[in-house]
């Protein structure tokens, strides 16, 4: 049994298709969201498989129902790009799509497949984009199998895809390139410098606010702490009752002079008495 089946899965074709042809493929089936579309695979057949390397797009095909039927006009198509731009190669298989149903050939697939495409080597390309979703059936043993090996080939070294993978071409490549965290972190730093921007702001305007209040409250309290000693100070001599005493003496004539005498013990001591008695008077 094992040697069996070891021999049919030896008998399974391989086939290659490149990265450029996947993504043509998703396209043209993207154009039509509703409707099936179709179109041919063109590459070279190599030993025990062959390599897709080009696809034409099948216009004018008939909308039959839900399949697609390639009309007399769109073989007429498919031959003319084909002889024009792929001289040198095969149609190797076609594909279609099953916009929103999954990957299987119908009773209609199949036929058109034994009647179109009966060459052991070719294939039947199958994509689904609802859920990009591929698959692809070939010859197996006389019979059309879903095949297993399929090889992804991304020959102009951009994006790849793997069969049956998700929405958009999933690549390790392309993973392994750049990290998209590395995108995602790039406009951050204008973002954090918005914010401590911002932040400082805010700060500046709290300190600010803090400022102003405590001066309130300074100038709340000590005016009345303030104005009492200043009009009895008696190092200055500016006191209103200490100028008028000292305007009724005949010695002070200007207050330098009245500063220099309570600069000094004696006549300080008279201000002193004077600043006192006028506070006490108060
Ligand atoms: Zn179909």
């Amino acid at each position: 049994m094992s040697r069996r089946s070891k021999e049919k899965e030896n008998e399974r074709p391989w086939m290659a298709i490149g990265s450029d042809v996947v993504r043509q493929i998703r396209r043209h089936a993207r154009s039509s969201i509703k409707t099936e579309v179709c179109g041919v695979l063109v590459g070279h057949e190599d030993g025990g498989g062959m390599e897709v390397e080009a696809c034409i797009s099948g216009v004018n095909a008939e909308q039959a129902g839900a399949h697609v039927t390639f009309t007399q006009d769109t073989w007429e198509h498919i031959y003319k790009v084909k002889d024009q731009q792929y001289p040198n190669q095969r149609i190797v298989g076609w594909y279609h799509s099953h916009p929103g149903f999954g990957i299987f050939l119908s009773d209609h697939d199949t036929f058109i497949h034994k009647n179109f495409f009966s060459s052991p080597k070719q294939v039947a390309w199958v994509c689904d984009p609802h859920s990009d979703e591929e698959g692809c059936f070939g010859w197996v043993s006389g019979r059309i199998e879903r095949l297993t090996q399929i090889q992804i080939i991304d020959r102009q070294g951009g994006e790849g895809a793997e069969v049956g993978g998700r929405p958009e071409p999933v690549m390790s490549a392309s993973e392994d390139d750049e990290p998209p965290t590395g995108q995602r972190w790039t406009p951050e730093p204008e973002d954090s410098e918005t914010i401590s921007l911002t932040q400082l702001t805010t700060t500046v305007l709290s300190y600010l606010s803090v400022l102003l209040i405590g001066f309130m409250i300074g100038w709340y309290f000590f005016p009345r702490v303030m104005v009492v000693p200043v009009p009895v100070d008696p190092l200055t001599g500016q006191p209103l009752e200490l100028r008028q005493r000292e305007s009724d003496r005949p010695r002070v004539d200007s207050p330098q002079n009245g500063q220099a005498a309570t600069s000094n013990p004696p006549a300080k001591s008279g201000s002193t008495d004077a600043g006192k008695a006028g506070h006490d008077k108060q």
